[in-house]
């Protein structure tokens, strides 16, 4: 997604080359931007250097010590997170609708929240896959999925893509389903290279970016609502301060400070 939207503002929006797993243009179109005379380049930053302003980084193939960086006063980090495993839906909303679903490995807090309030909200019947004959959810998050007429709990399953087999029964079953979800729980945010310099959770996600200049926006640090529409709004934000700290240096520095 492209942020840098703000006329006047000289800004560079990578959209990488099939990174993280991305077409270029990310999951959205860039039209907006481009009204702007935004130029969006199609390449991968593969190194940052956020350690002082300007920030240093360079393009995928450019990263070796002695090759010259880029700079940049601001940098906005909103390289996304995906789902772990490929081929797998994570996003109930976008993929569930009214079509036979499955989830598997669904068995923790997250998922057996997600399947209950989101999966059952779109999809028409959800499997949820899980390998004991328990659940590791809570039983206060575990007991609106177990009650659930439009869920079925496969236990003491293993599976390999839609074949499925109770290890105490012996029984095999393909699933008539449309949709395989992971946990959906598990997702990837794309900070790796950002990761040993500005703050992140244990799974990635970046916290605060704790650098003076340095932004995260949308999915890189949103693991609740990942939408479009969300998206917007938290790259806005990103943008506004990025622009607000450019004003007041350069005010700064016009008055001599
Ligand atoms: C399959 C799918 C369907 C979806 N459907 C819906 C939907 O129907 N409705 C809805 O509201 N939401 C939907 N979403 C969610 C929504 O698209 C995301 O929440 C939103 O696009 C996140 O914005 P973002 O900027 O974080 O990521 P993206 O829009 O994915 O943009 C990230 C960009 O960063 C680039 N990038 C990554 N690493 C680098 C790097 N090292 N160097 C340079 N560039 C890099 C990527 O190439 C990409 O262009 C869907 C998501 C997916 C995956």
């Amino acid at each position: 997604m492209g942020l840098g939207c703000i006329a006047n503002l000289n800004s560079v929006p990578f959209e990488g080359f099939m990174a993280n797993g991305f077409a270029a243009g990310g999951q959205r179109t860039a039209t907006q931007c481009l009204r702007f005379g935004t130029r969006i380049i199609t390449e991968t930053i593969s190194r940052v250097d956020l350690s002082h302003c300007p920030f240093r980084y360079w393009r995928e193939g450019q990263e070796e010590e002695d090759e010259e960086s880029d700079t940049a006063d601001t940098v906005i980090v909103a390289t996304s997170a995906s789902a772990k495993e490929s081929g797998m839906s994570a996003c109930a909303v976008c993929d569930g609708l009214n079509r036979p679903l499955a989830v598997i490995g669904g068995g923790g807090d997250s998922a057996t929240e997600e399947a209950t309030s989101k999966l059952t909200k779109y999809g028409a019947h959800i499997y949820v896959l899980v390998h004991r004959d328990k659940l590791r959810a809570l039983d206060i998050m575990a007991k609106p999925l177990v009650d659930n007429p439009k869920i079925s709990i496969l236990w003491d399953t293993r599976w390999k893509n839609l074949w499925t087999r109770n290890v105490q029964t012996g029984s095999e079953k393909d699933l008539d389903v449309n949709r395989l979800f992971h946990d959906l729980s598990i997702h990837e945010p794309a900070t790796a290279i950002f990761r040993t310099q500005i703050q992140t959770d244990p799974n990635g996600y970046i916290i605060n970016t704790s650098v003076r200049g340095v932004f995260a926006a949308v999915d890189v640090r949103d693991k609740r609502y990942s939408q479009a529409i969300t998206s917007v709004g938290s790259g806005c934000i990103a943008v506004l301060e990025a622009e607000r700290l450019i004003v007041e240096s350069q005010e700064k520095e016009m008055m001599g400070e």
